[in-house]
């Protein structure tokens, strides 16, 4: 359950102020190639089905845009639109030994733009976005498709996948990082549904992986992150029956902010796996709270487990408010476009924003809610977005995939849409190590953060390594937080 959970623009009209862009602004550590790079732009050109962009082409600009604005302006050496599978491979064919950073593009949602690296090729699959639903209800998703545009096509089937609250991240980084959504507990990550996937290595060879073919590649795309051992060209999920989707928001007196998040952490320690909510703590000279979520039960019995949050909690909210819808209605709302068209979900274009986190790994004390509550107050136009796990996330064991963080309590993301606040977000995200734990969310990356490989991996960071180096042997997909690097 991301930081859009109450669609990005209502996000961020209640969270954030958006600051000054940064312009040119480039990444810690980024590998930037020379610009005498010896990949023959013009032969692959030719060789594509789909466009290839340079600079000075009039689709450049609008195209070489990471939705993350903060990052300011990126300018990769080319963008390949590819039209068909054989043009990524393609790409990685005539791309690869030549030292350029090549990258798979697929919402352009990476927090620290890693889908469009400086100097590089992009292999953006946008095109690749057909979606087929089978009559066992297995779904084969193209690698260029966003979450909205799954969500509708599932829905008109009767199906679901449970994923992320944002409309329009692309599914393949956001499964490829583990996917928490906002029915987690009920249904467990989007990676936990990935039954099989198409993926050219970096020797340009296409791969049917699944559970008995190519079995360790396909442990390391459910979790392992993003641009690690090779493109994706599509995705085959299992589905779930469209279940109707109870959604609720609290909001609690200010001063109770410390006392609100404790209890959340023993409510949902306690709660049924069809309870899955968020706490967000957001900073002021008094913080403010938010308690929201989603209850896959029957409507009338969550009135029940609202008020033993309250009753812990020990004062009425000053705001709540529950809606029943179905599930695509329900992704929706938290999109923030509910009763629009999926096309209208997504015509939100990019926003700057600064993010980081931490995995919540024991229940909140209120010594560590009273830490938390008091970091908040020292900052502005930031806020933190305490997201449940366990439940289903917690049925599968850490070793079983990639994503490391099976017993994990919650994701703890923090967030901020004023692009200045680069280092308060940093410095507040360290602070968090030592009050909640060690890890953090690939999919929340951060460029600067010096622990990455550990917090990301935890114990499956050594058996990663070995996985994608022997898919990778010369690094063909490389960029600063590779498992490469790791
Ligand atoms: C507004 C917003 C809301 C979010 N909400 C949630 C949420 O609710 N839950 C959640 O879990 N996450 C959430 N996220 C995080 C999101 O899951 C990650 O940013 C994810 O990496 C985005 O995937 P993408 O395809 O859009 O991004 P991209 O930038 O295209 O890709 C991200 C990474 O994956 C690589 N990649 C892309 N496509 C492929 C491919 N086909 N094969 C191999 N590698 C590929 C890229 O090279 C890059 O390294 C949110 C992010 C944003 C910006």
């Amino acid at each position: 359950m991301g930081d859009s959970r109450f669609g990005r623009r209502r996000f961020l009209g209640l969270a954030a102020t958006a600051g000054a862009v940064a312009a040119g602004a480039t990444l810690l550590g980024e590998p930037v190639a020379a610009a005498a790079s010896g990949v023959d732009y013009e032969g692959l050109k030719r060789a594509l089905r789909g466009p290839l962009l340079r600079p000075g082409d009039a689709a450049y600009p609008a195209a070489a845009k990471p939705y993350n604005a903060a990052l300011g302006v990126r300018r990769p050496a080319a963008i390949a639109q590819v039209a068909t599978v054989d043009d990524v491979r393609t790409c990685v064919q005539r791309v690869r030994g030549h030292g350029v950073p090549l990258a798979a593009r697929g919402g352009g949602h990476s927090y620290a733009g890693y889908s469009t690296p400086n100097s590089g090729v992009v292999v953006d699959l946008g095109a690749l976005k057909s979606i087929t639903v089978r009559s066992d209800g297995t779904a084969v998703v193209g690698a260029g498709c966003r979450l909205i545009d799954v969500y509708a096509a599932l829905a008109a089937h009767g199906r679901a996948l449970p994923a992320g609250s944002c409309p329009t991240v692309g599914v393949a980084g956001s499964t490829l990082g583990g996917g928490i959504g906002v029915t987690a507990r009920a249904y467990g990550l989007t990676c936990d549904h990935l039954k099989s996937a198409t993926v050219v290595t970096a020797d340009g060879a296409l791969h049917t992986v699944d559970g008995n073919h190519d079995a360790d590649l396909f442990w390391a795309l459910r979790g392992g992150g993003g641009g690690n051992g090779g493109i994706v060209t599509s995705f085959t999920f299992g589905t779930v029956p469209a279940p109707a989707v109870t959604v609720f928001t609290l909001r609690f007196p200010a001063a109770r902010t410390a006392k609100v998040l404790q209890s959340w952490s023993s409510w949902m320690d306690a709660a049924p796996h069809q309870l899955s909510s968020l706490c967000a703590v957001t900073a002021a000279a008094t913080p403010t709270n938010r308690v929201t979520g989603t209850w896959t039960g029957s409507p009338a019995a969550l009135a029940g487990h609202l008020s033993s949050l309250i009753a812990a909690v020990g004062a009425a909210p000053a705001f709540r408010t529950t809606h029943t819808y179905g599930f695509l209605d329900a992704m929706k709302y938290f999109a923030g476009c509910l009763n629009q068209t999926t096309a209208a979900c997504k015509a939100g274009g990019p926003e700057p924003f600064r993010a980081a986190s931490r995995m919540l790994e024991r229940t909140v004390t209120s010594s560590v809610a009273g830490q938390v509550v008091s970091l908040m107050s020292r900052q502005r136009g930031m806020v933190l977005l305490f997201d449940s796990l366990r439940g289903q996330v917690a049925g599968i064991g850490t070793a079983d995939t990639a994503f490391a963080h099976r017993t994990a309590h919650a994701s703890v993301q923090v967030y901020s849409g004023n692009a200045a606040n680069g280092p308060a977000v940093l410095a507040v995200q360290q602070a968090l190590r030592s009050a909640v734990g060690t890890g953090a969310y690939v999919n929340y990356l951060n460029p600067g953060q010096s622990d990455w490989a550990s917090a990301y991996y935890g114990a499956n960071l050594s058996r990663l390594r070995r996985v994608i180096k022997k898919y990778d042997p010369d690094r063909v997909f490389d960029f600063a937080q590779s498992v490469l690097r790791a």
